[in-house]
């Protein structure tokens, strides 16, 4: 594997600092609007439901289904070469947000549809720069 620092990371903002910052303490949480209650993915300085800018973070306990997904074998950077194929999901989780996220599996052959996962360990998060999953066990 190549070295974690290799991979490219996303900058954070005002926006996206809260997500990015727990995630480094392993951690996923979304954005809750304080005045329509939805929760809102990814992370934006309004609610898409009611356009409030009264928003907070809430943590997720990070369960969810597999929607969709693709393996991808020919990644867009050389530091993902060594990791092939990597699994892209579309996730929901069982709060009822849906995110696109990494799923980590040792076997990316044996991912389908509706298979149950959560958030990887905390430990992963030094690895990844965004949140990633795995498949529960
Ligand atoms: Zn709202």
């Amino acid at each position: 594997m190549n070295a974690p620092d290799a991979r490219p990371r996303p900058r954070a903002d005002r926006v996206n600092r809260g997500y990015l910052d727990a995630w480094r303490e392993g951690r996923l949480v979304l954005q809750r609007c304080l005045s329509c209650g939805i929760l809102v993915f990814y992370p934006r300085p309004m609610c898409p439901g009611c356009w409030s800018t009264d928003l907070t973070w809430t943590e997720s306990p990070g369960r969810g289904t597999v929607v969709s997904f693709t393996r991808i074998h020919r990644p867009n950077h050389p530091a993902f070469f060594d990791e092939l194929p990597i699994v892209l999901a579309e996730i929901a989780l069982a709060e009822g947000a849906v995110l696109l996220a990494r799923l980590v599996c040792p076997e990316p052959e044996a991912v389908t549809s509706g298979m149950a996962v959560q958030l990887s360990p905390a430990a992963a998060a030094e690895g990844h720069p965004l949140p990633t999953f795995v498949p529960e066990p």
